[in-house]
């Protein structure tokens, strides 16, 4: 069926501006029995109280969007009526956001403080000591955080799937496929020096289980994520980046690779110097061996070293998506420009983590500039001011409000340049005729605004979530 949607304006990332607007959407109306994911359903916990009644939808697709007196004529072409008309009031409707980096497994911990006398190592000890062991409980705190994710307009996610009990795990994977996100979890593992060869086996392990568990046609997919270059070594990469070519290869899909890089001054001390608190936690974890201390220095940067071994490995050519990049040097950027790979900025856990005061303001403008696609993450909600909602929408309102950034370009950092990055389509994340909408929001803004995608910036409003696709994208 046809559903119209007015409001007074309809914008994207492309630079799409309508004012007033009409939207017209073909919408496949799910049963109401059908509105909780089937896995889900058993587990009343797992429910989304903040997706409103008739929001998920079977199928969205863009008929057309134009002024109203256009979409009248459209109607009248078609010979067709709508089934129902939504009058959307100080509002302005855009797609649906992506958030691609995120750990919803961390959910349950809720925003806490950094203390900057204990450092990374301090927030990498509280993360330990509070993983989840139990699969209900990471369910519970997966939904949660997709709840949080959608009561903040985010419909896809790039979120690391943490391990359990030290090893890789396949149920992040599923608690979230359980949830009405789209997205990729990505399998997180470890391995070096000497726990080098527990990791390769534990992740092929956790590969293969999560290959026999999971359907690859699913909202969510599988992705990779060796945790970092000081907790993962060259081989974790390079079977990673394999994997990935492989999938493609195969015709599977697209599979990617993440991995957390040049996020904090301990992991720069680290590779460039073999020195500092990441070497005593090898240490004192019994992971370091000569073979480490050996690769760990004479790195410029942690970037050089990650592309140092791209080059030599010469197969590491997957795209891979980097979360944070906080540390770049006019060197690196040139590195990252001529790669296939994208970044994921997380403004806000940059600034709670205080990375500007090492590193200088995060270079994502730079970036962009130089052709590179960033995108927008949240990191988990520990590093948030307040666990209203997880939402990218809100780190793109902190650079407009600190850097007063070009907005539509904040708006793609949000929506098509996530898609880019987690490998969905960028169609589903702006209007285009025709296509897949992953879904759609009504943002609230104060009438009269000449700028539209600044409005959206200023307003400090929740966004709200009208419809969302159901279907794998
Ligand atoms: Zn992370």
């Amino acid at each position: 069926m046809l559903v119209r949607y007015n409001a007074p304006a309809a914008i994207d990332a492309t630079g799409l501006h309508i004012a007033p607007a009409s939207l017209l959407l073909h919408v496949d109306r799910l049963h109401a029995d059908d509105e909780a994911p089937e896995s889900s359903r058993s587990d009343s916990s797992s429910r989304h109280p903040t997706l409103p009644p008739n929001t998920l939808h079977a199928n969205l697709r863009v008929e057309a969007l134009a002024t109203p007196t256009e979409i009248d004529a459209h109607l009248r072409a078609l010979g067709a009526t709508p089934a129902r008309t939504i009058k959307v009031v100080d509002a302005i409707l855009t797609p649906a956001l992506v958030n691609a980096h995120s750990h919803l497994d961390l959910t349950h911990i809720g925003p806490q403080p950094f203390d900057p006398a204990e450092g990374f190592t301090g927030f990498i000890r509280l993360v330990l000591s509070r993983r989840l062991t139990e699969l209900h409980d990471i369910n519970r705190s997966i939904a949660l955080g997709a709840s949080l994710s959608l009561a903040g307009g985010v419909v896809a996610v790039g979120d690391i799937a943490g391990v359990v009990e030290s090893k890789p795990s396949v149920w992040p994977l599923l608690a979230l496929a359980g949830t009405p996100l789209h997205g990729v979890s990505f399998l997180e593992y470890f391995g070096i020096g000497e726990s080098e060869e527990a990791g390769v086996h534990d992740s092929r392990a956790a590969i293969k289980e999560a290959a026999s568990r999971h359907p690859a046609n699913s909202r969510v997919r599988l992705g990779l994520q060796p945790h970092a270059p000081y907790t993962a070594s060259l081989r974790l990469y390079l079977e990673a980046s394999a994997h990935a070519h492989g999938a493609q290869r195969n015709g599977v899909y697209p599979m990617r690779v993440s991995t957390h890089l040049a996020e904090s001054p301990e992991e720069r001390e680290l590779i460039t110097r073999g020195k500092g608190p990441f070497r005593q936690f090898l240490e004192r974890v019994g992971w370091w061996n000569r073979a480490v201390e050996k690769r760990f220095i004479g790195s410029e940067s942690p970037i050089s070293y990650f592309f140092c071994n791209c080059s030599i490995l010469g197969e590491m050519q997957a795209p891979f998506l980097l979360a944070h990049v906080n540390n770049c040097s006019n060197s690196d950027l040139r590195d990252l420009a001529n790669s296939p790979h994208s970044i994921a900025y997380c403004p806000r856990s940059s600034s709670y983590f205080r990375n500007h005061e090492h590193f200088g303001p995060h270079r994502y403008r730079d970036m962009l500039a130089a052709g590179i696609n960033v995108c927008l993450g949240t990191d988990s909600v520990i590093n948030l001011p307040n666990a209203d909602r997880l939402s990218t929408l809100d780190e793109a309102r902190f650079l407009f409000a600190r850097d007063g950034f070009d907005p539509r370009e904040l708006l793609a950092m949000a929506t098509i340049r996530g898609a880019r990055a987690l490998g969905l389509p960028e169609t589903a994340f702006r209007f285009s005729q025709g296509d897949t909408l992953a879904g759609l929001l009504a943002i609230p803004v104060a009438s009269n605004s000449p700028n539209p995608w600044e409005a959206i910036l200023r307003s400090t409003d929740d966004p709200q979530l009208i419809a969302l696709h159901s279907q794998p994208l």
